[in-house]
Order: C-alpha cells, then sequence, then structure tokens
C-alpha cells in the first residue's frame, strides 16, 4: 500500500484575482509549489513572512483550496471530495494546533480535550481513558479540573495539543505551535511532537524558528511562494541539522535580500555550503528530483556521477530514484512532450561566488509530469539528440539546444547564459 497520504502537484494560490489589475501582475501567495507528504514524516516549514508557509498548511489541510493545481489526500482529490465527507475526513484524520487557537474558556481543560469527541457515539469510559492517557503523556493531568484562565501559556498549549490528539488523527498540522511560549516550554512541546511522531504521527509544522525546525525531520524553505530548499536530517544529529537549517535561512537572506555586488558581500562570503548541498536539494522535493542522466552507450562524466542521483536511460526505459530513494520507473515511448529550461542557482565557492545554470525538464505523461533538474553538463547534447531519435516534441522557449551547438563547452555557455538569461538571476 502507498504511503502517501497527501500529494499536492503544482498548486497555487491567487488570494485576490483583482490584484492584477491593481498591481500590473499576479501576486501568487503560492507559485506552482510540488509536495508529497509520507507516512511517518515530520516535515518543518521554513520561510520569510508572507513567504506562503501558512498558505501551504491551510491548503494541505483542507481548510482552503488552490487556486491552480490538486490536491490528494490519501489517494482522494479534494476538489472532488463532497463537502460532508471532507468534514468527515478532518474529524477522523487531521488534528490542527495553532499559535492561538484558543480554548473554550467556560469548559474546563477535561472538557476541553474532550469537546471533539463527546459529540461522537463513544461510551464516556472511553473518552476518560483515552483523556487520561494522553493527559500523563502531555504532562497535564494534574490540571484537568481547571479552566483554560487558570493555566500557564504551556499547560494552555499542551491542553491544545491533547485537544488535537484525541481524535488519534494521522496528520497533525502546527502553525507556530510555539509563538506564545518561553524558551523551556517550547522545547518541551517539541519533545513531545518528536516522541509522537516516532508513534507514528505524521506532523507538518510552520515555523520561523531553526531550533523548533531541528526537531524535526525535514525542513522545507519557501521564498515567494515557492519551495527553494528542502534539507533531510537523515543520521545527522540535531545540532547538526540545526548547523544546516541555519546555513540554509543565513544563505536564503543573503541570495534575495543582499544586493550581491556589495563590496561587503565579497570580503565577508556566507559559511560554506559543502554540508548542506543546496545545489543538489534546491526544488528537489519530492517531485523535482535532480539527477545525473546517465545514456547507454555514452560516456558519463564520473566525477559528477559520484556526487549525483543517476538517471539511467536503456533504450526507452528509464530509471531513478526520488528523494525518497523510491525507484521510478517508466517507458521513454509514454512521454507526450518535454519542456525544457533552465534555472540559476548562486553558489559560493570560498570566497568566489556565481551564478550556475541547471537545466530543468519537465515530461509529461499521462500519468502526470516526471520533473526533473538535470546536472548533465556538455553531454547533455546527446540527451537532446534521443529525445528527437524518439520523436518527443521538445518545448524549448529558451533555446538551450541552439545554446548547445553555439557554445559546445560549458565554460562559454555557462556566461552565455549568463549574459541572456537575466531574468533568471535576480529573485522571481
Ligand atoms: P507566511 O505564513 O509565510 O507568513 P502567508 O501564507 O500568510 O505567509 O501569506 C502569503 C501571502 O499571501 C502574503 O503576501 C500574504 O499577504 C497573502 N495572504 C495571506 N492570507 C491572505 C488573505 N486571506 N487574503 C489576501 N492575501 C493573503
Amino acid at each position: 500500500m502507498s504511503n502517501i497520504l497527501i500529494e499536492a502537484n503544482n498548486i497555487s494560490k491567487i488570494y485576490d484575482q483583482d490584484i492584477f489589475l491593481k498591481r500590473g501582475k499576479n501576486i501568487y501567495a503560492l507559485n506552482n509549489v510540488n509536495f508529497q507528504l509520507q507516512k511517518g514524516d515530520f516535515i518543518c516549514i521554513m520561510g520569510p513572512s508572507g513567504s506562503g508557509k501558512s498558505t501551504l498548511l491551510n491548503c494541505l489541510s483542507t481548510l482552503d483550496q488552490p487556486s491552480h493545481g490538486d490536491i490528494q489526500i490519501f489517494n482522494q482529490y479534494i476538489s472532488q471530495m463532497h463537502k460532508n465527507d471532507l468534514c468527515e475526513f478532518r474529524y477522523q484524520k487531521l488534528g490542527f494546533v495553532f499559535q492561538n487557537h484558543n480554548l473554550i474558556p467556560y469548559l474546563s481543560i477535561y472538557d476541553n480535550i474532550a469537546a471533539p469527541i463527546i459529540l461522537g457515539n463513544q461510551k464516556s469510559q472511553d473518552i476518560e481513558n483515552r483523556i487520561k492517557i494522553l493527559a500523563k503523556d502531555l504532562e497535564i493531568e494534574g490540571i484537568l479540573d481547571k479552566f483554560p484562565h487558570e493555566c500557564s501559556g504551556g499547560e494552555y498549549q499542551r491542553t491544545a495539543i491533547a485537544r488535537a490528539l484525541v481524535n488519534e488523527p494521522e496528520i497533525l498540522f502546527c502553525d507556530e505551535p510555539t509563538g506564545n511560549l518561553d524558551s523551556k516550554n517550547s522545547h518541551k512541546l517539541l519533545k513531545i511532537l518528536s516522541h509522537l511522531n516516532q508513534r507514528d504521527t505524521t506532523i507538518v509544522l510552520v515555523t520561523h524558528d531553526p531550533m523548533i525546525a531541528s526537531y524535526g525531520k525535514t525542513m522545507m524553505y519557501l521564498y515567494d511562494g515557492g519551495i527553494k530548499s528542502v534539507v533531510q536530517r537523515n543520521q545527522a544529529t540535531q545540532r547538526e541539522f540545526l548547523d544546516q537549517i541555519n546555513q540554509v535561512v543565513h544563505q536564503d537572506t543573503l541570495l534575495y535580500e543582499f544586493d550581491q555586488t556589495s563590496p561587503l558581500q565579497s570580503t565577508n562570503p556566507a559559511p560554506t555550503t559543502e554540508k548542506i548541498k543546496v545545489d543538489n536539494q534546491d526544488k528537489a522535493f519530492i517531485s523535482r528530483q535532480t539527477v545525473y542522466m546517465v545514456l547507454d552507450g555514452f560516456k558519463s562524466d564520473e566525477n559528477i556521477l559520484k556526487n549525483s542521483t543517476p538517471l539511467y536511460i536503456h533504450g526507452t526505459h528509464i530509471s531513478y530514484q526520488n528523494v525518497h530513494h523510491d525507484d521510478i520507473e517508466f517507458d521513454f515511448k509514454d512521454i507526450q512532450e518535454i519542456r525544457m529550461d533552465l534555472t540559476a542557482q548562486f553558489v559560493i565557492f570560498g570566497i568566489y561566488s556565481e551564478y550556475v545554470f541547471h537545466i530543468l525538464l519537465d515530461c509529461v505523461s499521462p500519468q502526470g509530469t516526471y520533473k526533473l533538474k538535470v546536472k548533465n553538463k556538455d553531454d547533455f547534447i546527446h540527451i537532446i539528440d534521443y529525445f528527437h531519435q524518439n520523436h518527443v516534441k521538445v518545448i524549448d522557449p529558451r533555446h538551450i539546444e541552439d545554446a548547445y551547438h553555439q557554445y559546445p563547452d560549458d565554460y562559454s555557455r555557462q556566461k552565455y547564459y549568463k549574459r541572456t538569461h537575466k531574468d533568471l538571476l535576480k529573485k522571481k
């Protein structure tokens, strides 16, 4: 059975359609975001204020609908679900913890926690047992008879979590859950969330605080409504993961907020990026996978291959692994068209920094679009030839193929891209 709980395909959100007329351009709260949530994930969404964190959380948790694109929850398209089924789904499967999720002031802590299940057909003894277990886990068993105004901030927030968990949801959505807490209580809360995650609750948490995000397994960084970086904790310690998160946040601040030409930038470069490998992970979250394409019969660049996820092309059989190390295979005969685009990444090499261009490939099939970011350099021309030999329509608005013919070597081609695709060098 699939482990995918939520899948968002190319979702965008525009709150105010008239803004196009008012400001002359579309303002996206979310812009073409792809996202997959798998059972057991603990994903922390970060990004500057206004980058779309809450909007993404609201769309994924069915509280809001994207303007474009679609979301599947437990293999059902939200847009096709009846309102009642959606309510039932939220009730059965989702829990919510928000910064200002007010408890009902005239109910005791016990009744506040019980409120979501009292309306169901559960026996009062079952309800009591469940609340007792939760209260013990969350260390609020001593305050069950109190009222919300008699509780500390930490107790109040832990009660909100108990209320969110009382239905035993599969996914817990948290928006700045520690916003009202001091540091000690924030850590306590996050330890509880980690513990829940270890016992199979999947968690999506929005935070602006790297320390909070370091409790997760994955940090996803948003900027201007798009996913800019994804860092997986893997085997790293929490301390190492925190360092990696801090570097991404720091780097993105440098990349987007500061003037790159300022002399101060070149004398005070950002810390080393070796550990984060943003190059590999930028936009590679789930559906956009960074690969090195290995075509049968052609020599590969061993240096690039060593540090890359290979995508193998044997005849028309394509195989590679996505970021979750799932094996992806498809037949090239299914591909209806290929869209080629470029992306520029600002990379810091010691004191030297430079934009590096990579090719984005969207391979459109009836099943969906395989999204790739390609690390091949000069040898990519063989891949383009392969597309033509297989009679696939190639959409190439940035004339990448022409650039390969005009500038076969990577150095001069990169310089050419820099001259001719200046629009990619600034933030979108
Ligand atoms: P974040 O959570 O990262 O601070 P949000 O998702 O709240 O970002 O907001 C993303 C963008 O959408 C911002 O520009 C914000 O002003 C806008 N926005 C959010 N909610 C609304 C709304 N209800 N109506 C209009 N614009 C909104």
